[in-house]
């Protein structure tokens, strides 16, 4: 049995009753955000990007469907910029467990938080363990070791490609602009592609959490968004999708 498409608001109830009772039950909720991206780079980018590695994750796994992407979460750090939309903590807390709630009444069994947009995490990991075993018969779950999932992916495929991390950044540089130029290349403003701050977010975290970024980086990037390029956007999103595959496995496996 193969859906005709992957994505759960792409589906009629029926199909989706049909495919749970041919045992797909699993599914990816990518965390996206509307939040400033530098002058180069549309608001949408960690929505757009969230999905489409959950996309490739899921055709890799199988029998696993891909939830809306969820286009809003917790961007404080960037409300000095125009359009930057954020959720309080608690908003946003509220919101993973209504979606959990309804996954899980709905009959799927194993529900993996993924983040487009790394802002949400610290609220997913104080907000998630709790759900993790709330309904019967299913599992919670989402990207645990966020210090390892970014040490091997955004801190290491750029570097298999010749790019400093100064360059792929950690917020709208080369990394993510690739990403978009892979997925949606007419949004990239090729003439307004410019360069942030150099450096890597550990020194900067804290300024930026309490102050915002405007306060480390006057445009809102960090790392240079001129080095894009829609073929490397690709192997990274390719990346990206291997690394949410194995620890979804991994996480699978330990739950049963
Ligand atoms: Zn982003």
């Amino acid at each position: 049995m193969k859906p005709s498409s992957l994505r759960l608001e792409e589906l009629t109830w029926l199909e989706i009753r049909g495919l749970l009772s041919n045992g797909w039950t699993n599914v990816i909720i990518p965390l996206g955000a509307t939040e400033q991206h530098g002058p180069g780079l549309p608001q949408g980018v960690d929505t757009w990007h969230g999905l489409e590695t959950a996309l490739r994750a899921a055709t890799k796994l199988g029998k696993t469907l891909v939830g809306p992407a969820i286009p809003i979460g917790y961007s404080q750090e960037h409300m000095a910029f125009p359009g930057s939309l954020s959720l309080r903590k608690e908003t946003l807390s509220l919101l993973l467990e209504d979606i959990a709630e309804s996954l899980a009444k709905g009959g799927f069994t194993f529900i993996y938080f993924w983040f487009g947009h790394g802002g949400d995490w610290a609220i997913a990991q104080r907000c998630l363990p709790a759900l993790r075993k709330r309904w019967e018969g299913c599992t919670v779950t989402y990207t645990e070791d966020i210090g390892s999932y970014i040490a091997t992916t955004w801190d290491c495929y750029p570097l298999q490609e010749g790019i400093s991390l100064e360059i792929s950044g950690s917020h709208a540089g080369e990394f993510e602009a690739s990403m978009l130029a892979a997925i949606r290349p007419e949004l990239l403003r090729k003439d307004k592609l410019e360069i942030g701050d150099p450096r890597p977010l550990s020194e900067i975290m804290d300024q930026m959490m309490e102050e915002g970024i405007q306060s480390v980086s006057k445009n809102g990037v960090l790392g240079d968004q001129r080095f894009a390029d829609a073929d490397r956007g690709n192997r990274y999103l390719d990346c990206l999708a291997d690394w949410l595959v194995a620890d979804f496995k991994k996480q699978l496996a330990n739950d049963e």
